[in-house]
């Protein structure tokens, strides 16, 4: 996906997987990673692109590509989410399955990086369809998967249900594995705290970094774009510790307050119109006027490359939180940069989700399981760890956090790659 596109005058558009290419050059130059090493980590180790074919309620056949990419196996499983979208492409996962091997060193998890996704929108399924989409998937790309090869979990446009699918899909081929997929119903080995840990993570690190100089987020405005998983939890967390949430947005429009939204009315209005639009104690925003409203803390948790160089002297935010994975563009990282705007980067902003992955597949294969206020606990450690591991390194190479991320990240899974002998 693309969006600095329909202008002569710039640069070539690069494609997602570029993009992460070039954060990855941009941070290996700093570590000054060896030659010998950049095409190992810049490849994926396997791309699977496979037809799924799908019979529809009409009697019709619709045939959509899905697609698994496992990007770096050299920490452990290979491990990410699936994605339902009709703008997935082979670029796009593959930038996403990079994303995944360098979010899953900066947690120090053990764990490689994939990414899947199906170029359909989900909206246009009934729920059979959408099972049968998804059996279809899991058991086409079945001989790629295993509890100790490749874990699944939820992304864009997919949840709970859909694992179950995947997870009852897989078992009845190869069987029971509860730890093929994370982010499963609680009923069948799902664990508590996994719903929200991307959101909460989201707002454990922002807090850290906010407490690293010296501030807090009391009274904070924030302005989340995005009211799915991710948005949704971490308007509530945010809310919960203080801060005030100004404007959120999801695909129907977006609401403004300065007085702060009221996040349970929020919740109601989706729950009832399918957008928060529904909200009457709240100013409509025009299409993308989120992005570009009065607040302090911008929290994309959508799309991709939302913040491109089209907006990026126009946001008013001064810390952006990457909620979203690949939510900007390199050329509008400069401007944030030169403007003296923090971006916190997605590798770390939205780590929570696969660390709650991690825990959940943990006690899966432990077949023990864990308090939410235990799970929590530990989630919140680990992402003031790996905050306050990217703020030093940043000072200390002084580069942008997302440079220092990346650069802690390349160097674990380098010197893993290194002692397997792969390099
Ligand atoms: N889809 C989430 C991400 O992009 C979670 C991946 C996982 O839990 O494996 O980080």
């Amino acid at each position: 996906m693309t969006s600095e596109s329909n202008d002569e005058n710039v640069e070539l558009v690069p494609r997602s997987d570029e993009i992460v290419t070039m954060y990855f050059r941009e941070a290996a130059e700093v570590i000054g990673l060896a030659d010998s090493m950049y095409e190992v980590l810049e490849t994926s180790y396997r791309e699977t692109d496979v037809q799924v074919p799908v019979h529809c309620d009409n009697g019709g056949l619709r045939v959509f590509r899905g697609y698994r990419v496992q990007h770096n196996g050299a920490r452990g499983p290979y491990k990410g989410g699936i994605r339902y979208h009709p703008a997935v492409d082979i670029s796009e996962v593959r930038a996403l399955a990079s994303l995944m091997t360098w979010k899953t060193a900066l947690l120090n998890l053990p764990f490689g990086g994939a990414k899947g996704g199906v170029n359909v929108d989900p909206s246009e399924l009934s729920l059979r369809e959408l099972e049968a989409l998804t059996r279809r998937f899991t058991q086409t790309i079945g001989h790629v998967l295993g509890p100790y090869r490749d874990i699944p979990a939820p992304d864009m446009n997919t949840n709970s249900q859909v694992m179950a699918w995947l997870m009852d899909a897989y078992s009845a081929r190869f069987g029971y594995t509860p730890s093929i997929v994370t982010g499963k119903p609680l009923s069948m080995g799902g664990a508590p705290g996994r719903e929200q840990a991307t959101g909460r993570g989201v707002v454990d690190v922002t807090q850290r970094a906010f407490e690293r100089v010296g501030r807090s987020l009391d009274g904070v405005r924030v302005a989340i774009q995005g009211f799915g998983n991710v948005g949704s939890w971490a308007a509530r967390e945010f809310a919960a510790r203080g801060a005030r949430i100004v404007a959120v947005s999801d695909v129907g429009g977006g609401i403004y307050n300065a007085d702060g939204i009221d996040i349970d009315a929020a919740l109601a209005a989706n729950a009832v119109t399918g957008s928060v639009v529904g909200l009457t104690e709240a100013d409509q925003l025009a299409p993308g006027a989120l992005l570009v409203c009065r607040c302090d803390v911008l929290v994309p948790a959508a799309l991709g490359e939302v913040l491109n160089r089209h907006n990026a002297e126009d946001i008013k935010a001064e810390w952006i939180i990457e909620a979203a994975n690949n939510p900007t563009t390199p050329i509008a990282d400069k401007i944030f940069n030169n403007r003296g705007i923090t971006v916190v980067p997605d590798v770390l902003a939205n780590g929570g989700g696969v660390t709650g992955s991690y825990f959940e597949w943990t006690q899966n294969i432990q077949q023990f399981t864990w308090e939410e206020e235990d799970f929590n606990t530990r989630l919140g450690k680990r992402m003031r760890t790996a905050t306050d591991e990217t703020f030093d390194a940043a000072a200390k190479y002084g580069v942008t956090p997302r440079v220092a991320a990346f650069a802690i990240a390349i160097e674990r899974v380098a010197t893993a790659a290194k002692l397997r002998g792969y390099v």
